[in-house]
């Protein structure tokens, strides 16, 4: 490939897995160029090193149905969630077995406490979520995985996905050819993320700057610099990224103003803070507390983080509790629900059963955000016969979403491989006091990962960014 060399290698590693044909070849590299060309970036191992984001050479087959019933039912979610958040009582009785059998889920509720519970919440809460789908190939429906409510990530890079996609498809096709492109959506992530946070940043009265808590080890940096780039440019808001340490070390508050450095920071966006491998030491909950203390607006709250929780999903799924909630939307919304069953108290005793008469039917939950937490099929079986427990867990099904065969590249590395999908949509949500001000879907995302993978997981090498091509 005169002039591309170095762009792509095919099965560099000489296990004979990736051998594609030519044109299959020439598509990955004009993937590969794309993607650095437009900045679809992530680093690498080395210091200083960079390399294009995983992601597949075209969009996967996604029935358009099932992605508009996933799009329209979206933004009840973040409503949802929302109110739940809100119910001190609700939240405490639905967490407590977590609380007492899960140290993380125990520390961030000390968090929420002791920034003084409901009443230490500044009153307004701003949102960019991901609720996740995979297509269920029996129904045919899309049936929810989870919400996240905190650390959402994509939005960036997952436009950029669809621009490639978009753009490979006119190259693919010849002169005379023109693609039909409405079957790639449009993904304006990118935009509705950073337009949400600066529509928060400006409720707050555009206070400083804005600060994004980071991990020390980004890999996914550039999806994050892509949105402080974007408010940047459009609304003139500076952003300043820090590690929760950071905070730690060099964040105070001032008359309940949260300043860094010296600077006033009037909105807080998490990016970091999720996982308990985030705080190493005391120092990194004393940020975590410091920043929920202060008058800036946090995305999201810790009690939104919390409402994130897997178990608060599973209790939502309970006759009568979504109901509650979201009395106008509830019959729509359950549509998507997969079955989910505690693990705690009596009931427990039957989802423990249920889970031991067919592992593979099912997939068992620890409260854990990120990946890499849950448990299949045997080590599911060893999980349940071992007893003792298990309020901290929640059993869900397994969802059987159907497979394709995806030509993908990481790291310059071509691979034909059979794959899953599993749908994410955005949803850009800003609550000011009573009033939802913003509520609406907020671009997609395509994650698609080996057949053989339980997972997936973009970063932990699993999976790729993708998007959809409707049929
Ligand atoms: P996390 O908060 O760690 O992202 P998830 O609930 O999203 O946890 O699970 C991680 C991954 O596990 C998902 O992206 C999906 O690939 C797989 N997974 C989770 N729940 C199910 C399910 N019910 N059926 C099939 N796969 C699932
Ligand atoms: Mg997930």
């Amino acid at each position: 490939m005169a002039g591309d060399r170095g762009l792509v290698r095919e099965d560099g590693d000489g296990d004979g897995d990736g051998a594609v044909d030519a044109r299959s070849r020439a598509l990955a590299v004009e993937t590969v160029a794309y993607a650095v060309e437009s900045g679809l970036m992530i680093g690498g191992d080395v210091a200083g090193t960079f390399t294009h984001a995983p992601v597949s050479c075209g969009p996967t087959p996604f029935p358009r149905d099932a992605y508009e019933l996933a799009r329209e039912t979206s933004p009840g979610f973040a409503e949802l969630y929302d109110r739940v958040s809100r119910d001190d009582e609700f939240l405490r009785e639905t967490l407590r077995g977590a609380i007492k059998n899960d140290d993380f889920t125990a520390a961030l509720w000390r968090v929420y406490e002791e920034s003084g519970g409901q009443e230490g919440r500044v009153g307004t809460e701003v949102g960019v979520l991901r609720s996740d789908y995979m297509l269920d190939a029996p129904s045919g429906l899309p049936l929810q995985v989870e919400v996240n409510t905190v650390s959402t990530s994509f939005m960036a890079l997952g436009s950029k996905v669809s621009d490639m996609h978009r753009h490979l498809a006119k190259w693919s096709a010849n002169n005379d050819e023109v693609p039909d492109l409405s079957a790639i959506p449009e993904n304006d992530a990118l935009a509705c993320a950073g337009d949400t946070l600066a529509a928060g940043w400006k409720v707050m009265g555009s206070k400083g700057k804005i600060m994004m808590v980071v991990q020390p080890q980004e890999r996914n940096m550039f999806d994050q610099r892509h949105i402080a780039q974007y408010m940047f440019e459009r609304y003139g808001v500076h952003s300043v990224r820090a590690t929760l340490a950071e905070v730690n070390a060099e964040g105070a508050l001032r008359d309940g103003t949260l300043t860094f450095r010296g600077d006033d920071i009037g909105l807080v966006y998490f990016r970091a803070g999720y996982t308990p491998t985030d705080y190493p030491t005391q120092g990194e909950w004393d940020a975590r507390l410091l920043i929920e203390k202060s008058d800036a607006l946090k995305s999201p709250s810790v009690a939104m983080h919390l409402a994130g929780s897997k178990k608060i999903q599973q209790k939502l799924a309970e006759a009568g509790v979504l109901e509650k909630f979201m009395p106008e939307k509830a019959a729509d919304m359950r549509r998507v629900f997969a079955g989910l069953y505690s693990l705690d108290g009596d009931e427990g005793t039957e989802a423990v059963k249920l889970g031991l008469a067919n592992p593979a039917g099912y997939v068992l939950k620890p409260q854990r955000e990120g990946g890499g937490n849950n448990l299949y099929s045997e080590e599911l079986r060893e999980r349940l016969e071992q007893g003792g427990d298990l309020g901290a867990f929640i059993l869900m099904q397994r969802i059987l979403p159907p497979s394709h065969q995806t030509l993908t590249v990481r790291a310059g590395k071509v691979l034909e491989i059979e794959t899953l999908s599993e749908l994410g949509i955005f949803g850009s949500y800003l609550r000011v006091g009573d009033e939802i001000v913003m509520n609406k879907h907020g671009g997609h995302l395509l994650r698609t990962k080996a057949a053989s993978s339980d997972e997936g997981g973009v970063a932990a090498g699993y999976a790729v960014l993708d998007s959809p091509l409707l049929v």
